[in-house]
C-alpha cells in the first residue's frame, strides 16, 4: 500500500492532468462553435478547415477518454487500490504510477498486453487502431 504522502503526490499529478485536459477539451468546444459561424466562407479554405476541425475533434475525444481514465484512477486512489494491478493483483511500483498516472497494470502485465496487441494488430490499419479503448492511452503528461 502507498504511504499518505505518495497518495497525495499522485492525487496532485492526477488533478493537474485532469485540469489541463479539461482546458484542452474546452478549447476544442470553442473551436467547434467558431466553426459553425464560419460555414459558408471561402471554399478554398474549407477542406483545410474541415481537416483542422476533425483533428480537433479527435483530440477532444482523446481528452474525454483520458479524463475518464483519470476519474477512474481517482476512485482507485480513494479506495487505496491505485497501486493494485488489474491484471494480476500485484503491486504497481509507485515510480511507475508517477510516470504513468493513468496506468492500471503492472509493468509485467502491460508488456504482456503489448505483445498480445502487437500479435493481433494488422499492420497498415492506420488511425482506427489508435486509442481503441484498451490498455493505456499513453502517459497523460506527454
Ligand atoms: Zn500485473
Amino acid at each position: 500500500m502507498l504511504s499518505n504522502s505518495e497518495k497525495e503526490e499522485l492525487r496532485g499529478v492526477l488533478d493537474n492532468a485532469r485540469r489541463r485536459l479539461a482546458k484542452v477539451g474546452q478549447s476544442a468546444l470553442n473551436y467547434s462553435m467558431n466553426h459553425e459561424r464560419n460555414i459558408g466562407r471561402d471554399s478554398i479554405d474549407e477542406s483545410m478547415e474541415e481537416e483542422l476541425f476533425s483533428t480537433e475533434m479527435r483530440l477532444h475525444d482523446r481528452e474525454k477518454y483520458l479524463i475518464g481514465k483519470i476519474d477512474k484512477q481517482l476512485v482507485r486512489l480513494r479506495d487505496d487500490a491505485i497501486d493494485l494491478c488489474e491484471g494480476c493483483g500485484e503491486k504497481i511500483a509507485f515510480k511507475r504510477l508517477l510516470a504513468r498516472p493513468v496506468t492500471t497494470l503492472c509493468i509485467d502485465c502491460k508488456e504482456q498486453n503489448e505483445r498480445e496487441e502487437a500479435a493481433v494488430e494488422q499492420p497498415g490499419q492506420g488511425a482506427t487502431a489508435e486509442g481503441g479503448g484498451l490498455g493505456e492511452a499513453g502517459a497523460v503528461d506527454e
